[in-house]
């Protein structure tokens, strides 16, 4: 399925912008977030699910302050990538029931 990039994310108390950039030709990533510019950054030529859901959980770690390391954030990145993967049905059941999709 063809990966549709919103324009913009709610990561808790904070909205933020999603653009896409020559950023593999900038820096060689897929993704990066800029906290101070409350901006994810995808590169325009691969945008995917994986690499948003991952800066998703930067931006947790960071309003939270759970001082999660690099590796941790990937994890976590992968294992929300797997279950809403695997349980497509529940996602649309627990949006629908936490009044999402508004
Ligand atoms: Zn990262």
């Amino acid at each position: 399925m063809k990966f549709r990039t919103p324009r913009t994310v709610k990561i808790l108390a904070t909205r933020l912008k999603v653009s896409l950039v020559d950023l593999a030709g900038e820096c060689g990533r897929q993704a990066e977030i800029r906290f101070w510019k409350k901006e994810i950054r995808l590169d325009k030529d691969n945008p995917n699910a994986e690499s948003l859901l991952h800066e998703i959980v930067h931006s947790v770690d960071e309003q939270l302050a759970l001082n999660m390391d690099e590796d941790n954030v990937s994890r976590m990145g992968t294992a929300l990538a797997t279950l809403i993967a695997d349980n497509p049905r529940l996602f649309h059941h627990l949006a629908d029931v936490l009044g999402g999709g508004q």
